[in-house]
């Protein structure tokens, strides 16, 4: 069988029962492919801006609402629970 674009012969590939024709000359291979992708709109600089400066504003809110609230729940936590055993131990004791 001969390449239907170039006209060269071709290859074939076969892997166990499936059998793959190519042409090493044009790179046919009998299966469509789109190459060219999908097109898609350039983004301006402004709306590059507009994302890059929506995306700072997030993680500056983010920064300055987690480390007081995370801190001070810690702080809370660790003094509630290091009070706790030993006040349930010397119970359990006596
Ligand atoms: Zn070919």
């Amino acid at each position: 069988m001969d390449c239907p674009d170039c006209g060269s012969r071709l290859s074939a590939y076969v892997l166990g029962d499936r059998e793959a024709l190519a042409c090493e000359r044009c790179a046919w291979t009998g299966i469509e492919a789109d190459h060219r992708g999908e097109g898609s709109t350039a983004e301006s600089w402004d709306e590059a801006l507009d994302r890059f400066h929506a995306r700072r504003d997030v993680d500056e809110a983010a920064d300055d609402a987690d480390p007081g609230a995370v801190a001070s729940s810690d702080r809370e936590r660790r003094n509630g629970t290091s009070a706790d055993p030993d006040g349930r131990a010397s119970d359990g004791e006596s």
